[in-house]
């Protein structure tokens, strides 16, 4: 096997003029910043502002924070201001972000695919209670997430996520964002290839590496060996994807350029097979791609995917093996997408005999209290411990089959279903007006309040239909690939300008993969969603054939 580590040096770029206009690709000599993003990243590496927190800003308070600290880099430490409560989305548009600061902070907390053991819950669910007021939401990015973080307390709860072996390092801002991992990796009997040492390795070798610490924009990465393809790969920067290939075996097929949010697009596949012990390289290699060529002039268009869309698979896989590795990867039709639950809510078996559970918390939102009260379940269970999912899931790892069914009453106890309704199971938020600046309209509580409504109104319903419910136009919660998927905006109601959504119709991964269709006249306010919802439903139940689904 030949050395295709990333050494880190800036290969020759000799292939590409430079164009006149530039959209600030440093391969091309585009190095000047051309926004206040772009200047700041230049002027301080972003990692640099972990000491001042720890030494400045947490010892002084609040107020003693550099503005361009405060509202750019602490985002590569997980941290963002929350929203200031009670500011409506109706004033959003015309006002300032710092009339938006609330002089608390959301934490965010990568797992990475993780397998989270009793004390590394114990120790989330604790620092939500002590630090958070009780708030630890499951994001669909395999993350915990906080709010009401004061600067002072910061340097404490890292010392509990260090213990614990987790860090809130590069969990946003524009750098490699947390990994999402295949929550049954290594345990499932029908798994390709168990890829946890690869998301170990990228984690180990890159993440708070100054190298990958200025990319144009965040870099999602995705990772799973599992058929149901159950990290969304169609929808992140970079996806690896178990595949088999007829001579060499289990390995991964690479994907890259999906994203959602404005001008949403699906990732490209390769069609090549690498090796587990390459996939660090490949996404270096990657990452390296977006680094030198990507989009800095307008951040609109500074996403992997629109260098991606103008250059075409191909290329991509051209430069990545001329420039950054140094050789010809391995071509290899790409796997098919499966149909199907991704999510795995239930029992299932694992290849040891034991059992992996998955549970449903409400839209993603757990506390510190649940996470506390799980730990002790792992522990009374004798379990191997939780990982997070890519739809806002827990699965718990290595249950007893003898003692599943006590296990299942415990967890429901703790208000964790294993048997949730299929609008519990289906419905995703985004975290919203509560506490997100960006957002114009509620998510969490609307959301759960939907899915009590159609528990009522449908409780026999028997086949899934997703409901994605978000904010505001940037898609955290996947508005287009959801069957109805809500995106969050002002609507007008009787002269007034209300909370509300509008729809998309009809979105899908897997196999179906496509965007829901944003009909423009199916604007609903926030009050009218749970009879909007009821009547697309009814309609379909009247009219679907046997067999159809919601995306059919
Ligand atoms: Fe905030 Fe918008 Fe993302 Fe929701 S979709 S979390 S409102 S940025």
């Amino acid at each position: 096997m030949p050395d295709l580590r990333f050494h880190g040096t800036r290969p020759q770029h000799t292939e590409i003029p430079r164009p006149k206009r530039g959209e600030g690709q440093w391969a091309l000599g585009f190095n000047e910043p051309l926004n206040k993003n772009e200047q700041s990243k230049k002027d301080d590496d972003a990692l640099n502002v972990r000491d001042r927190i720890l030494y400045t800003y947490s010892k002084r308070g609040f107020d003693s924070i550099d503005p361009a600290d405060l509202r750019g880099r602490f985002r590569w430490m997980g941290l963002y201001t929350q929203r200031k409560p009670g500011i409506d989305g109706g004033r959003t548009g015309s006002m300032e972000e710092e009339e938006l600061d609330d002089r608390y902070f959301m934490l965010r907390v990568r797992s990475d695919g993780a397998l989270l053991d009793a004390a590394a819950v114990r120790a989330l669910g604790e620092i939500g209670r002590d630090f958070a007021r009780d708030t630890a939401d499951v994001t669909d990015r395999e993350n915990i997430q906080y709010h009401w973080i004061r600067i002072e307390d910061v340097p404490a709860i890292w010392d509990r996520l260090d213990a614990a072996g987790l860090s809130s390092l590069e969990a946003c801002g524009d750098s490699p964002r947390p990994f999402l991992g295949s929550p049954v990796a290594g345990v499932a009997v029908d798994e390709i290839i168990d890829g946890t040492s690869a998301l170990e390795e990228i984690k180990r070798r890159y993440i708070g590496d100054p190298q990958f610490s200025n990319l144009p924009r965040k870099f999602k990465t995705a990772l799973t060996g599992h058929p149901g393809h159950d990290v969304s790969p169609e929808t992140n920067d970079i996806s690896f994807v178990g595949t088999t290939h007829p001579e060499h075996g289990p390995g991964f097929d690479v994907w890259v350029g999906g994203g959602l949010s404005t001008n949403p697009m699906l990732a490209a596949k390769m069609g090549v097979w690498i090796p587990l012990e390459q996939v660090a390289d490949v996404w270096a290699g990657i990452a390296s791609i977006f680094r030198d060529y990507g989009y800095r002039r307008l951040r609109s268009r500074a996403r992997l995917k629109f260098l991606v869309a103008d250059w075409g698979i191909e290329k991509v896989r051209e430069v990545l093996e001329k420039e950054y590795l140094g050789a010809a990867l391995v071509s290899c039709p790409s796997p098919e997408s499966p149909e199907g639950f991704r999510d795995h809510i239930g029992v299932h078996d694992q290849k040891d005999g034991k059992k992996y559970v998955g549970v449903a918390p409400v839209v993603g939102r757990v506390s510190g209290q649940i996470l506390v009260d799980l730990a002790e379940v792992i522990e009374e269970f004798d379990l191997a411990g939780a990982r997070l999912t890519a739809y806002q899931k827990i699965v718990l790892i290595g249950a007893d089959p003898a003692r599943v069914d006590e296990l299942l009453d415990r967890l429901e106890d703790i208000g964790l279903s294993a048997r949730p309704s299929q609008w519990r199971r289906n419905t995703m938020a985004c975290t919203g007006i509560e506490f997100c600046k960006l957002a114009i309209v509620d998510t969490k509580n609307r959301a759960r309040d939907l899915v009590a409504e159609l528990e009522r109104r449908f409780p026999d319903l028997d086949v899934p239909i997703s409901v994605n419910v978000n904010g505001c136009p940037n898609a955290c919660a996947r508005t287009q690939v959801a069957d109805i998927g809500l995106k969050g905006q002002l609507v007008m109601h009787e002269g007034q300008q209300v909370e509300g959504f509008q729809v998309h119709l009809g979105g899908a991964t897997g196999l179906k993969a496509n965007f829901g269709r944003k009909l423009r006249a199916h604007k609903v306010t926030s009050a009218g969603l749970d009879d909007y919802v009821t009547v697309v439903v009814t309609n379909f139940l009247a009219d679907r054939t046997e067999g159809e689904s919601f995306a059919d």
